[in-house]
């Protein structure tokens, strides 16, 4: 299947409401929700609304994170231009205005992407309009998510939670939190399942916020769990450990989410290079597009150099999504998409500075 690069017609319009909000929503609240740390943004209330509007009537594909579902019955030989692509487009464009206050938004958490991926089609109806975080992280388990220590054990009807979640974006905002836990250490990583934990169930709690020096609208909870009591209908996908699956279940999560995190990235690194263009030609820099790097401005330069590697890194970012509409196995790329997102905004805003 040939990858067209060009923004699809379709998307078009998602993606310039998406920068109008960006514009006129976003940004004019950015700096207050950033000193008010952890206070909610309650200006979001009216946006997330209209998503779910959008969603809800389907006028808007890709409108919101419970989209990012590879559904077999839409799978025939023709090229899609789907939902992931879209989300990720339309995340780049909220990003634009504000990371933290795109993360803050109701219902569109990393956990609603996670249930669009993982779950039931009877999970997914139970589970609709919950607003979700995702807990994977924990005090001694970061990168290497398949070494995650919190354990759910069967008793009953009900799984058994017991750890502790570092991390959570949402994690005091959100409905529900998507928690990883093992079924058993010793059978590695194929026994690692995902649990829709409801925020007020007993034996969980929020145990603080972390202070942050960015993104500070958005809140990042610490959670632990003791002896936390979900209904074993609250496992996502199956609860079947297969050896030969591996982490299947979970990878499936990252798959659909990881390029959403990396367009992240590229709509805070955009932001910094279209305000430095403005400053650099308010200051009578040009930047040349015509002639070599090296026979400009040390700025202009730079500047060039900035640009290429934020295309970099779009271009993987649309592409590990677009894989994923399509039913192409992206692990590599959306990995690899975020890794380079992740740098390339580091760089990028550093420089820009
Ligand atoms: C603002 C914010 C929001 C977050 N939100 C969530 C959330 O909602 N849910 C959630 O579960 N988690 C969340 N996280 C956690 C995030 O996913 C982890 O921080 C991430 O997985 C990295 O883990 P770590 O911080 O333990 O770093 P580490 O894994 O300890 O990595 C530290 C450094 O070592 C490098 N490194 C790691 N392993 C290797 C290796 N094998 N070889 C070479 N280098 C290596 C890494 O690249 C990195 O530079 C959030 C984090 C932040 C900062």
């Amino acid at each position: 299947m040939p990858i067209n690069l060009d923004d699809p017609k379709k998307f078009r319009p998602l993606r310039s409401q998406a920068h109008q909000v960006a514009m006129n929503m976003l940004r004019p609240i950015s700096r207050k929700y950033d000193r008010a740390e952890h206070e909610y943004p309650k200006e979001l209330d009216m946006l997330a609304a209209m998503i779910d509007g959008l969603s809800e009537s389907g006028a808007g594909e890709g409108a919101g994170a419970a989209g990012v579902r590879r559904d077999d019955k839409d799978q025939d030989d023709t090229v899609k231009n789907g939902t992931n692509l879209a989300w990720a487009m339309a995340i780049a464009e909220r990003c634009w205005g504000d990371v933290g206050l795109l993360l803050s938004m109701p219902r569109q958490g990393l956990g609603n992407s996670a249930i669009a991926s993982v779950a039931d089609d009877e999970q997914q109806q139970r589970f609709a309009g919950v607003w979700a975080g995702m807990a994977i992280t924990e005090p001694g388990t970061g990168s290497d998510s398949a070494n995650i220590r919190t354990t759910a054990t069967l008793d009953g009807d009900h799984y058994v939670l017991n750890g502790e979640k570092i991390f959570v974006t949402s994690g005091e905002r959100c409905d529900a939190v998507v928690v990883w836990a093992t079924l058993d250490k010793e059978l590695g990583r194929a026994a690692i399942k995902s649990f829709v934990v409801p925020k007020d169930t007993p034996g969980m709690r929020v145990e603080r916020l972390e202070h942050k020096l960015g993104i500070r609208a958005s809140d990042t909870a610490t959670i632990s769990f003791e002896n936390c009591r979900v209904p074993k209908e609250n496992l996502l996908g199956s609860a079947e450990v297969d050896p030969k699956q591996g982490f299947a279940g979970a990878m499936a999560t990252f798959d659909n989410t990881r390029p959403l995190v990396a367009s992240m990235a590229v709509g805070c690194a955009r932001a910094s290079l279209d305000l430095t263009r403005e400053i650099l030609t308010e200051a009578g820099v040009e930047i040349d597009y015509d002639k070599p790097a090296l026979s400009q401005s040390a700025a202009a330069a730079t500047f060039l150099q900035l640009e290429a590697d934020w295309e970099a890194a779009y271009l993987l970012t649309l592409q590990s999504a677009w894989m994923a509409d399509n039913r192409k196995p992206n692990s590599m790329e959306a990995s690899m998409a975020k890794a380079k997102a992740g740098r390339m905004g580091s760089d990028v805003t550093l420089r820009c500075v």
